[in-house]
C-alpha cells in the first residue's frame, strides 16, 4: 500500500497506529470515561460463560452510551486491537468489523490477571 492509511469496512485507520502500541496513560479522553473502577464490567473474567458475558456487556454498554469519550475510545480500541469492551463495542463486534485482538489466546489469562491486579491496586 502506497499511503499511510488502511481501509477496513469503510473506516480508515492509521497503519502506524495499528502497528504501534499506544501508552494508554497518554490518552486524555480516558479521564472522562465513565468506566473508571469498573474493570469487572469491561473485561471478561477467565472462563466466563456466554450468558454472563451478555449480562456484563449489556451493563458496560449502558455506561458507554452515556460517556463523552465513546468515539475516541472505540477508535483507540480498534487501532490497538484491544481486548474487552471499549467505546460501546464488544471484542466480538470489533473482530467482526475487522479489528480482532492480536493477543494470543494463551496470553489472555495473563492479560486478565494483570488488569485485575491493576484494578485492585487502583481501588485500594
Ligand atoms: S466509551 Fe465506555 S469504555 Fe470508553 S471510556 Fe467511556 S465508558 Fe469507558
Amino acid at each position: 500500500m502506497g499511503n499511510s492509511q488502511g481501509i477496513r469496512n469503510g473506516e480508515t485507520m492509521s497503519i502506524t497506529a495499528a502497528n504501534t502500541y499506544v501508552d494508554w496513560q497518554t490518552q486524555a479522553w480516558m479521564t472522562d470515561g465513565l468506566c473508571a473502577g469498573r474493570s469487572d464490567l469491561f473485561f471478561a473474567p477467565f472462563a466466563e460463560r456466554p450468558e454472563a458475558r451478555v449480562r456484563r456487556e449489556s451493563k458496560a454498554k449502558g455506561l458507554c452510551e452515556s460517556c463523552a469519550s465513546t468515539v475516541e475510545c472505540k477508535a483507540y480500541a480498534r487501532d490497538n486491537r484491544e481486548l474487552g469492551y471499549w467505546g460501546a463495542e464488544s471484542e466480538s463486534e470489533r473482530a467482526t468489523a475487522g479489528f480482532a485482538p492480536t493477543t494470543p489466546i494463551i496470553g489472555r489469562r495473563q492479560v486478565a490477571a494483570k488488569r485485575a491486579a491493576a484494578a485492585l491496586a487502583e481501588a485500594s
